[in-house]
């Protein structure tokens, strides 16, 4: 049996142009007419070797509500639930829209395996709106150009991995840094917090934020260099040395150190190295140049910490340039908390990488931040949590129905995870969630780091 793809987004990304290369383009253009109802909305497709079913969205986006949003519904609930996989859809010329944003919460959702596509690469305004696909936490974007056919084979890989019984699977040990977590027992005892094993971190931040300077400053001489590890690509290098008694493994990209390349330097960011550092990194040190902190770029890279569930630090650098520091300090944090709402607490720390001030406290966030990530609440308090703030603030009626949240377990640190009951998770509002999240970062003292919360029915 062929499994089921759907291509879902909001209108003109992209889809039908991707959905004819796939079917071929007779079947779409006999059967494009308006008003035409159709049974059958499967189509044979095929893409290289691999053959499966495409589900024709364009003919339930026609039938549904006038609105978007009513589109949407119809297009979400009807093709996810029969789709095998989601291949979910944005137009990074335009880069993310909001309605792409409340497309992507209703697929992640639905919890099937999704495939990101950002599509029309084939024009060059679309590397930033690739990086910013990111920020919609649905994984790797997977570049491609519908009109053009670029990516195509990166597209089949994707829709392989994410099928039904793929065949072939290469997993490699990650060591919990998947952005997806790392898998717990719920009901076994929480183990201590391993200090033995290297803490992962990496260090990012757009060009001339001080990158380099503060990975020179941080190894100093007694760098050691291990050479290049598996899995990473040729020009990046991990540097391992220890800070107070506890191992670092510091991921570093050959170009930062080679100063000989600073005059080439590209102004731009470089959406790669950075995905690189953050792939392999437990920890993550945002770099912001103080002397012109969170301008788009900072925030892109900061969200895409975030979403990939990364423990992040922010650092504010250059500070031996500023002049107020105490209200500048005031001023920063509190941009911090108000231009990064997802995580509440981030750890933000002023620092020089030039003199090496602030360095001890860079370190001291990001140990503290990565035990933060590491976090296990046992069931039994966690769930007398949640019985006090569901009866302090009970879930809202929708449709006339009082929601019902049942139970709560945590499922996965790093970061931490959590499965939360109820009836209708599809109904639960965003801001319900939101103020369970709240509570849990203030009662178990879960701050700095993402959370993430997993509705399921209860039964
Ligand atoms: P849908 O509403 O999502 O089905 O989008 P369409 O497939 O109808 O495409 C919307 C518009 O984007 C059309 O004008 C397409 O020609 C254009 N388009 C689709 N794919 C690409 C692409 O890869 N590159 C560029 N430049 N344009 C594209
Ligand atoms: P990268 O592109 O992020 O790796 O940035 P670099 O480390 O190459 O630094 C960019 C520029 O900022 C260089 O001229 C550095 O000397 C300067 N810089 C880096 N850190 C500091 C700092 O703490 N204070 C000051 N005043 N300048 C700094």
């Amino acid at each position: 049996m062929a499994f089921k793809v759907a291509i879902i987004g909001r209108p003109n990304v992209g889809k039908s142009t991707l959905f004819n290369r796939l079917v071929g383009r007779r079947i779409a253009l006999v059967d494009d007419t308006p008003g035409v109802t159709r049974d059958r909305r499967l189509h044979a497709a095929r893409l290289q070797d691999l053959r499966f079913d495409v589900i024709d969205t364009a003919g339930l986006e026609d039938a549904a509500a006038p609105t978007l949003e009513g589109r949407m519904r119809a297009q979400t609930e009807t093709a996810i639930d029969e789709a095998d996989v989601v291949v979910f859809m944005i137009d990074a010329r335009a880069g993310v829209a909001p309605d792409d944003r409340t497309f992507a919460e209703v697929v992640r959702r639905r919890g099937k395996p999704v495939v990101l596509v950002a599509n029309k690469t084939d024009v060059r305004a679309a590397e930033a709106g690739v990086l910013e696909a990111w920020s919609l936490g649905l994984g790797e974007p997977v570049a491609i150009s519908a009109e053009h056919g670029h990516g195509m084979a990166e597209l089949r890989d994707a829709i392989a991995a994410a099928a039904p019984q793929a065949g072939e699977e290469d997993e490699e040990p990650r060591e919990g840094a998947t952005g997806e977590g790392e898998d717990i027992d719920p009901d076994a005892e929480p183990p201590a917090y391993d200090t033995t094993r290297p803490v992962r971190i990496a260090v990012v931040g757009r060009p001339n934020a001080g990158k380099s300077t503060l990975i020179n400053t941080l190894i100093g001489e007694e760098r050691l260099l291990t050479g290049p590890e598996a899995g990473i690509t040729r020009d990046s290098i991990a540097v391992e040395w220890s800070w107070r008694g506890r191992a670092v493994r510091l991921f570093d990209t050959a170009g930062m150190r080679r100063k000989a390349r600073v005059q080439e330097k590209l102004e731009k960011l470089s959406v790669g190295e950075t995905l690189r550092a953050v792939r392999f990194a437990e920890v993550v040190i945002v770099v912001l140049d103080a002397t012109m902190p969170f301008d788009k770029q900072d925030l892109q890279i900061a969200d895409l910490v975030i979403r990939e569930g990364r423990a992040p630090v922010i650092v504010f650098n250059k500070w031996d340039l500023i002049e107020d520091r105490e209200r500048m300090l005031a001023e920063l944090r509190e941009k911090t908390e108000r231009l990064l709402p997802q995580v509440r607490g981030l750890k933000a720390v002023p620092i020089s990488a030039e003199t090496g001030r602030g360095l001890d406290r860079m370190m001291e966030a990001a140990l503290a931040t990565h035990e933060v990530w590491n976090r296990r609440v046992p069931t039994g308090p966690l769930n007398r949590w949640l019985a006090a703030a569901t009866a302090q603030h009970p879930p809202p009626a929708v449709a006339g129905r009082r929601l019902k949240v049942k139970y709560m377990t945590q499922v996965k640190t790093r970061p931490p995870g959590f499965v939360l009951s109820c009836s209708r998770p599809e109904a639960m509002p965003q801001s319900y969630v939101r103020y369970l999240v709240n509570g849990l970062r203030e009662s178990f003292d879960i701050f700095g780091v993402p959370i993430r919360v997993t509705l399921r029915t209860s039964e």
